[in-house]
């Protein structure tokens, strides 16, 4: 090892924390540390290649020095990296919140008008339900305090965002700080939550949510939600019409939906955003990581005339939605995000996804013999592969055995980069991998899986 890496390894075990990481590991580890980018592939200091298969953690859509992203961020620096969205404007975010309603309504979300930029899907997720929630003060609903949120629902990690999600592991250590959510069971049809089977039940999971706003309509303020993908729960897809279901219930019952598209947005799901799925027009939509391409840090909440008509007034009457940050509508990162958001359009990405999708799942079905393949689920080029010990007794491995983390450190060795969820082998690549990367990827996979279990 030459002497630039050495101390590079040695300054990041020295300074850095990194997320979810257990860093008594890290350092006990060889890192590997990444300097270049090249269409799906990262190149380490090394000069060893890898396929970037969770798309450098759900984020990179068009694969990496994407040339018309980069030449739109350095136009952009010519002119200036930032200025501030509280009292002045700059172009590129106004460019971009005109794209991004239209896209909205393109995708037939039709009821999306207005936009409020924010850096991360966390302050995404926060400032909608801010939002949904002083919208009800303001429209005379005092007692609609209360979010409805699904188990092993994942919407960020700051206090608001965690208190509505629902993955233990995560989260239940800071229930003291959290304010309580309400719960419905998870549309987890391999491990029903309710025990039944679909469709036989009926969509019995949606019914769930359908009873709590019955009874508790006048103290719900609304119910956030990811549409068609639990993601971080291990890629949870719903099971169809659930969505659907979901948001007539709350069009019944006049409680707000929001939508948490950070995961499933722009492409990941075979359309634009995962709602046009099932003609869902949610009230607020939030939106991050696919938004740049995977270039910078800028997220967006979308919401409708009414939510945004709500808080107008006289500045004496303080109905302002005081919340914004200080990077909020980065002219870097919304040049980078209507750099991506043409190329879907030049390159017609949604037409070029659907054979990529095809291909996966035929690649992945013979997967599903694998006697240690529990559930296979996809949606769109987003796939989690559940690993158990037990097939027929749907046994999970206990965590300790780190069979998630074996598998991808199996599949690092052959080139591939993933990231595992537990014992749920994720799949998420850029939309732009070729049809052999994705056909490497798959059998790498496949062989590191048999490698590990068998
Ligand atoms: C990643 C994610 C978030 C949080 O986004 P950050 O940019 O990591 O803060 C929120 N919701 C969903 C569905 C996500 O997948």
């Amino acid at each position: 090892m030459n002497k630039k890496l050495q101390t590079l390894e040695e300054k990041d075990k020295e300074y850095l924390w990194h997320p979810f990481t257990q860093m008594k590991e890290w350092v006990a580890d060889t890192p590997l540390i990444i300097e270049r980018g090249e269409g799906s592939y990262l190149i380490d200091t090394e000069g060893r290649r890898y396929l970037d298969g969770v798309s450098s953690i759900w984020v990179n859509i068009h694969g990496h020095r994407k040339r018309a992203i980069d030449r739109a961020i350095t136009e952009q620096l010519k002119n200036i990296a930032h200025s501030t969205l509280l009292g002045l404007s700059n172009i590129p975010s106004i460019l971009l919140a005109e794209k991004l309603i239209k896209l909205a309504h393109a995708s037939g979300l039709h009821t999306l008008s207005k936009v409020f930029y924010s850096d991360n899907g966390s302050t995404a997720v926060e400032v909608g339900l801010k939002m949904a929630f002083h919208y009800w003060q303001l429209k005379g609903g005092r007692c609609k305090t209360r979010f409805l949120t699904l188990m092993n629902a994942y919407h960020g990690d700051t206090i608001g965002s965690v208190s509505l999600g629902g993955i233990d592991l995560f989260h239940k250590i800071y229930k003291p700080l959290l304010f309580e959510s309400l719960k419905a069971p998870s549309p987890y049809c391999y491990r029903c939550p309710l025990d039944r089977r679909f469709p036989a039940c009926k969509l019995a999971c949606a019914e769930e949510v359908g009873k709590i706003l019955k009874r508790r309509r006048h103290e719900i303020a609304a119910v956030v939600i990811e549409p068609l993908v639990q993601a971080a729960a291990g890629m949870i897809v719903s099971p169809p019409g659930y969505l659907g279901r979901i948001s007539s219930l709350c069009k019944q019952y006049n409680v707000l939906l929001v939508v948490d598209e950070v995961a499933t947005g722009f492409g990941r799901t075979g359309r634009m955003f995962a709602s046009e799925h099932e003609g869902v027009n949610p009230d607020i939509m939030a939106i991050a990581k696919g938004i740049t391409g995977g270039y910078l840090p800028l997220a967006a909440t979308l919401v409708t005339q009414d939510i945004y008509d709500a808080f107008l007034g006289e500045y004496k009457e303080f109905k302002t939605f005081f919340h914004g940050h200080s990077y909020t509508g980065n002219p870097l990162g919304c040049a980078a995000a209507l750099a991506n958001i043409e190329i879907f359009e030049k390159e017609r990405v949604g037409d070029n996804i659907k054979l990529k999708i095809a291909l996966l799942e035929r690649l992945l079905t013979p997967l599903k013999g694998h006697p240690h393949a529990g559930d296979i689920r996809q949606r769109g080029l987003i796939a989690g592969i559940e690993l158990v010990a037990d097939k027929g007794l749907k046994l999970p491995y206990p965590l300790e055995q780190k069979v998630g983390i074996r598998v991808c450190m199996e599949a690092r060795k052959m080139g591939l980069l993933l990231r595992p969820i537990g014992n749920v082998i994720i799949l998420m690549p850029p939309l732009s991998i070729s049809k052999s990367d994705l056909k490497r990827m798959v059998t790498i996979v496949a062989s590191c899986i048999e490698k590990v279990t068998g």
